[in-house]
């Protein structure tokens, strides 16, 4: 899982910032010819952190919305690795940009025919990831729910089975390859086998087209998922839906569904990891000669009692009244209480507070720096 190291997606694939999608695509193509780890062999380590680079960098600028993300952002916006699915360098990489990358090498020639698939020269690809932003109430992700979603995804068609032809029709040899998935030729001195593009390497074409899909084999389904949300989750928690993605394509595995989730704020809760802050305002004879209250807490409204001679800005910490931890426990519920200085006050409780400043006073010297604000607040909150 070594993430590697930031680097600029348009500088290292030699690309202005305003290219065209062709231009990208282009130097990809350049990239990935030059950084063919079966190319470097004396090089190998280097060529392939090279290709992964050039993949990611790709695999960003190819998505408008990534690549909008990453303009305004840059990796910060997009996570650790640039929102790359890729762990490392593997074989999946080709697989992603099988669509542009298989014109480059036939897929079963790099890796030695290790590869699932039917046929020989067919290829078992992953469906695609799907990504659904969900957006959630406070109060649900403190408590957990379990929610609907609505999507439409593409599924394999049932009239054809997924398979494009018409019901009945089968297939028929293809006719570019013979049948054989692959075509060989020379470039340079290499001999390289490629995919056959006619048939994405099956040997195989359609006959006739299945008329629900008209041949695609893939039919666009609106979806109602059930989806339960644990507990304490916050916003950037993303929930896998394993298999819940598009599916595969030549008996390869469907893809997952990700949600991505955010969390509204609270009117008066702050949360900072499991914990929640809130705070309370109070009276200076309540701070003073201490007072019960009630406060709000994620269960309702609870008794909360300060002691005599509170001191504005004293936190209170409330064992596990904070939120659930997904990972485990419950967080605290910490109360800051603030003692609230009138802004207007009417004739009698002048005439009040005169007399009991007579006779309560206090010297108005700085206050040592041990007992400061800050020191409170790093005290409290490590
Ligand atoms: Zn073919
Ligand atoms: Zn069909």
């Amino acid at each position: 899982m070594a993430s590697s190291t930031e680097f600029d997606y348009y500088e290292f694939l030699g690309v202005e910032r305003d290219a065209s999608s062709d231009q990208i695509k282009s130097a990809y193509r350049k990239a990935a010819l030059k950084w063919h780890p079966d190319r470097s062999p004396e090089n190998k380590h280097e060529a392939e952190e090279n290709f992964r680079r050039a993949s990611e960098a790709y695999s960003v600028l190819s998505d408008p919305q990534k690549r909008s993300i990453y303009d305004r952002f840059g990796h910060a916006g997009l996570g650790s690795r640039g929102g790359f699915e890729g762990t490392g360098f593997n074989s999946t990489i080709f697989e992603e940009f099988q669509d542009i990358l298989g014109d480059l090498f036939g897929v079963d020639d790099v890796f030695g025919g290790t590869r699932r698939g039917g046929r020989r020269g067919s290829r078992g690809q992953r469906g695609a990831d799907l990504r659904y932003d969900m957006s959630l109430s406070f109060e649900d992700a403190a408590a957990g729910v379990t929610t609907q979603v609505h999507l439409t995804r593409r599924e394999n068609c049932e009239a054809c089975g997924g398979t494009g032809a018409k019901p009945g029709t089968g297939m028929a040899a293809c006719k570019t390859c013979g049948g054989r998935g692959q075509m060989a030729y020379q470039q340079g001195f290499f001999s390289i086998t490629r995919t056959c593009p006619a048939c994405q390497g099956t040997g195989q074409v359609i006959r006739d087209a299945c008329v629900s899909c008209r041949g695609l084999g893939r039919i666009e389904k609106q979806r109602t998922l059930e989806v339960g949300v644990p507990a304490g989750v916050d916003s950037g928690t993303r929930l896998r839906m394993p298999g819940q993605g598009e599916p595969g394509v030549n008996g390869g595995p469907a893809g997952d569904l990700y949600i991505f989730l955010e969390v509204k704020e609270h009117p008066f809760f702050e949360r900072r990891g499991a914990d929640l802050y809130c705070t309370i305002p109070v009276s200076f004879p309540q701070a003073t000669l201490g007072a019960k209250m009630t406060i709000p807490t994620l269960k309702g409204n609870e008794e909360f009692e300060i002691p005599e001679g509170t001191q504005s800005g004293q936190i209170f910490r409330q064992k596990g009244k904070g939120l659930p931890d997904p990972h485990g426990g419950k967080g605290d519920l910490y109360v800051s209480v603030r003692v609230v200085t009138p802004s207007k006050v009417s004739r009698d409780q002048r005439k009040l507070l005169e007399q009991l400043g007579q006779v309560l006073k206090v010297e108005n010297k700085p206050v040592e720096r041990s007992s400061s604000f800050f020191d409170k607040v790093k005290d409290i909150f490590g």
